[in-house]
C-alpha cells in the first residue's frame, strides 16, 4: 500500500490527540513526562520560521519578473489582494473580540504568559527597520525580516541577467525549506500527543475541559468570521465591483472551492481553479493566468483571518491583556503572515509563530490549537480560493477591455510549489 501523508497526517492527529487525552488522565505525573514531544514540535516549528520566511518572501517576489514592469494588472492585483485580505483580518479581529472565545480559559497566565508587548504605532514603524537585521533574525523578530526580504527581492528582479543564479538559489532554498516543513508535520501526530498528554499531566483534567471547551468555541469563532467574509464581504465585492451574480459564479467555480476544501491546499488546488475560471466563468486565460498563480501563494483571506483569531484567542488563553497596539501589530502580522504562507496543507500553522512573536504572545499557545488545525484548514483553504477566483472577476472588469486587449497573453507568474 502507498503511504498516503494526508491520511497518515489527518488520522495520526486524531489518534494523537484521543492517545494523548487518555494519557494524560490515567497516568497522571508521569503524562508530564512526555511533554517533551510537543516542545519538540514546536521548537522545530520555531526553528525554521526564519528562513522560510526569508525564502518564500524573496522567491516570492523574483516570480514576479521585474517589478519595474509589472504594470497595471499587477499592480491592480497586489492592491486587490492586499484590501480584501485587510477587510478578511477585521472582520476576524472583530468576531474574535465579540465572542471572545479564550476568555476564562484555564492557563493560569502568572506561570506562563510572558508580558504581552506594548506598542504604539511609531514603534511598530520603527520595529521594521532594527539598527541590526542578524539581530533581529536571531530574536526571531519577524516584522523587519520581511521588510528586507521583501526589499532584497524587489531589488533582484532589477538587476537583469546578472541576478538569475540568485533568484534559482532562493528559488530552491524555498523548496527545500517547504519539503522540511513536511517533514514536520509528519512529527505533528506526536507533537499533539506530546502537547495533550504534558499538558493534562500538568494542569490535571478539570482546567483541561475548560481549555477543550475554549477551544470548541475558538473553532465556531474562525468558523464564524470565515463565514461573514466569504459568504458576504466577498460576494458583495463581487457583485459590486465585478457585476456578477455570486451564486451563479460559486456554481461556475464549486469545483475549485470543493478540491481546496478536500486537498486543504491552494497550490494542488491551482489547475482546477485555473480550469473552472476560464472555462466555466470565462475569465480571459490572460488574467486567470497571471492572477491565479500568484493568488495561490500570496492571496489568503482564510487565512489571515484565522491567524488573527488564533492569535487574539490565546491572548485571551492566558490573560494577556491587548492594547490597541497591539491589536495593530497582530493585524498587521496576520496579513504578512498569509502572503508568506505557502498554499500547503497547514502552512497557516507555520506562520502563526510570527504572529505570536511579534506580539510577544507565548507560543505554547499554538498547542490550544493545533488539534483542531487540520479542520479549520479545509475552511480556510476553501475561503483562500473563493477569494482567489472572485479576485479574477473584480480585476478583470477592473481592467477593462482596452487594457485587457493590451496585455501579452502569455504572461504568467511562475507557477508556486
Ligand atoms: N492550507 C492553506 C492553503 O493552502 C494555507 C494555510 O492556511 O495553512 O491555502
Amino acid at each position: 500500500m502507498k503511504f498516503n501523508r494526508e491520511k497518515f497526517i489527518l488520522w495520526g492527529l486524531l489518534i494523537g490527540m484521543v492517545l494523548g487525552g487518555v494519557v494524560g488522565i490515567y497516568a497522571g505525573d508521569a503524562a508530564a513526562s512526555f511533554g517533551f514531544l510537543g516542545t519538540l514540535f514546536l521548537n522545530a516549528l520555531k526553528l525554521i520560521i526564519v528562513p522560510l520566511i526569508v525564502a518564500s518572501m524573496i522567491s516570492g517576489v523574483t516570480s514576479l519578473g521585474d517589478v519595474r514592469k509589472l504594470g497595471k494588472l499587477g499592480a491592480t492585483a497586489v492592491v486587490y489582494y492586499l484590501v480584501t485580505t485587510a477587510i478578511a483580518v477585521t472582520i476576524g479581529i472583530i468576531v474574535v473580540n465579540i465572542i471572545q472565545p479564550g476568555v476564562g480559559g484555564a492557563i493560569d497566565s502568572t506561570a506562563l504568559a510572558p508580558e504581552a508587548a506594548e506598542y504604539s504605532i511609531l514603534d511598530v514603524i520603527l520595529g521594521m527597520f532594527p539598527p541590526n537585521i542578524i539581530d533581529a533574525a536571531a530574536r526571531t523578530d519577524v516584522m523587519p525580516l520581511i521588510v528586507f526580504s521583501l526589499v532584497f527581492g524587489a531589488v533582484l528582479t532589477t538587476l537583469g541577467k546578472r541576478a538569475a543564479p540568485v533568484i534559482h538559489l532562493f528559488d530552491v532554498v524555498n523548496e527545500v525549506i517547504l519539503k522540511i516543513v513536511g517533514y514536520i508535520m509528519l512529527f505533528a501526530p506526536f507533537g499533539v500527543f506530546g502537547l495533550i498528554a504534558g499538558k493534562l499531566g500538568d494542569v490535571g483534567w478539570d482546567a483541561f475541559q475548560v481549555e477543550l471547551l475554549k477551544t470548541a468555541e475558538y473553532s465556531v469563532t474562525v468558523l464564524a468570521g470565515l463565514a461573514l467574509h466569504g459568504v458576504i464581504a466577498l460576494p458583495l465585492l463581487l457583485y459590486f465591483l465585478a457585476r456578477r451574480v455570486p451564486l451563479r459564479y460559486l456554481g461556475n467555480t464549486a469545483e475549485a472551492i470543493v478540491t481546496a476544501f478536500s486537498t486543504a491546499s491552494s497550490s494542488a488546488t491551482l489547475p482546477v481553479t485555473m480550469e473552472a475560471v476560464e472555462k466555466n466563468a470565462r475569465i480571459s486565460n490572460k488574467v486567470g493566468g497571471f492572477v491565479l498563480p500568484l493568488g495561490a501563494t500570496i492571496n489568503m483571506d482564510g487565512t489571515a483571518l484565522y491567524e488573527a483569531v488564533a492569535a487574539i484567542f490565546i491572548a485571551q488563553l492566558y490573560g494577556v491583556d491587548l492594547t490597541i497596539g497591539t491589536q495593530v501589530v497582530i493585524f498587521l502580522t496576520a496579513i504578512l503572515a498569509s502572503v508568506g504562507a505557502a498554499g500547503i496543507p497547514q502552512a497557516g500553522l507555520v506562520t502563526m509563530v510570527m504572529v505570536l512573536n511579534a506580539a510577544g504572545l507565548p507560543t505554547e499557545g499554538i498547542g490550544s490549537i493545533l488539534a483542531v488545525d487540520w479542520f479549520l484548514d479545509r475552511f480556510r483553504t476553501a475561503t483562500n480560493v473563493w477569494g482567489d477566483v472572485i479576485a479574477c472577476a473584480v480585476i478583470e472588469k477592473r481592467l477593462g477591455a482596452e487594457a485587457l486587449d493590451a496585455l501579452p497573453s502569455a504572461i504568467a507568474a511562475n507557477p508556486p510549489e
